[in-house]
């Protein structure tokens, strides 16, 4: 089975167009960002033009490379106070000259979209509902929910400890009472590890699983985004030593595919906090009516 968070996040997107007629107030996602950075002004174009097309206000902050750390949080705080804006997203990495603790913390916790404020994280550490939930661990549950992979007592091996996507991702199978290994760079024997994963989350930017190896019949999340020789976007899943995509989907349960797979449902994920209602009502609907 390929989990194709494309066609998943295209019907997210179509049914929160509607919720968003509904509403009296329209959510408006303000997006800042700083430099010159290509990879993270492309990052915010698509945010901001899937907002727009459903119907949800979208403002995006452009501030030279050369911006002062107070300058940036200024506008934070313009932000935090502005009734008009629902969700705050500061497009990372940011330039070096500035801490990026500094700003997160600056965000006002209710409307951190991101997950990224200390508020919100030591929130979702404890089990206690945050304000927002990670967007791209959000978008992989509700990928693997829609496709019916279950998730409790399952061992899910996580690549990566990012704060973006590899921690939040834990604590969020946690939650759903799954057995969690975390790898990283330091961890010693990964194929060995990887072998007894009955789900597989790699979000590293380089080809760190080799599909052959891994247990017959598990799931496979490709969240890695990097280019391979010829400039094509490719994840780390690394399906070099199979013959043929039949091959593939009769080895593993499932798998996401890079493009296609994660990227989109973390677009979708993003749009549904910024809606700012509960994602229950869409996601049922959607469970119901399928992809077509
Ligand atoms: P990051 O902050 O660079 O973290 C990468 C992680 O990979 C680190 O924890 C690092 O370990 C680990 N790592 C590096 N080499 C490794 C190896 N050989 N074996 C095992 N682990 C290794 O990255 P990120 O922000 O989480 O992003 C990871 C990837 O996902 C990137 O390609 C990024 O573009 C992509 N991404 C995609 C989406 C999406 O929506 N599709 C969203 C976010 C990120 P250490 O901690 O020891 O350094």
């Amino acid at each position: 089975m390929i989990l194709d968070g494309k066609a998943l996040s295209k019907k997210i997107l179509d049914e929160i167009k509607v919720e968003v007629t509904k509403l009296d107030k329209k959510p408006h996602l303000a997006v800042i960002l700083v430099g010159n950075d290509p990879a993270s002004r492309i990052y915010v174009n698509n945010k901001k033009k899937t907002a727009l097309n459903i119907g949800i206000n979208s403002t995006v902050i452009e501030l030279p490379e050369d911006t002062k750390e107070e300058v940036l949080i200024e506008h934070i705080k313009k932000l935090n106070n502005d009734d008009t804006v629902t969700g705050i997203l500061v497009q990372m990495p940011l330039p070096k000259h500035i801490n990026k603790d500094n700003v997160v913390c600056a965000i006002d916790p209710k409307k951190d979209v991101d997950c990224f404020t200390p508020e919100n994280v030591g929130k979702l550490s404890l089990g206690m509902k945050p304000y927002f939930y990670p967007v791209t661990p959000q978008g992989i549950l509700i990928m693997l929910d829609y496709y019916k992979i279950p998730i409790e007592g399952q061992h899910v091996v996580v690549i990566g400890r990012s704060n973006i996507v590899g921690k939040p991702m834990v604590q969020m199978l946690l939650q759903r009472n799954a057995t969690v290994t975390v790898c990283h760079s330091h961890t010693k024997n990964l194929d060995d590890i990887i072998k007894t994963a009955d789900i597989i989350i790699s979000a590293v930017g380089k080809k760190v699983v080799r599909c052959k190896m891994v247990k017959y019949k598990s799931v496979l999340v490709d969240v890695g985004i990097s280019r391979d020789t010829n400039g094509k976007l490719t994840g780390d899943l690394n399906f070099s030593d199979f013959k043929d995509i039949n091959e593939i989907l009769d080895f593993v349960e499932a798998f996401s595919p890079v493009p296609g797979g994660v990227g989109p449902m973390t677009i979708a994920s993003l749009m549904l906090n910024t809606l700012l209602i509960e994602h229950t009502g869409i996601l049922s609907r959607i469970a119901k009516s399928g992809l077509e």
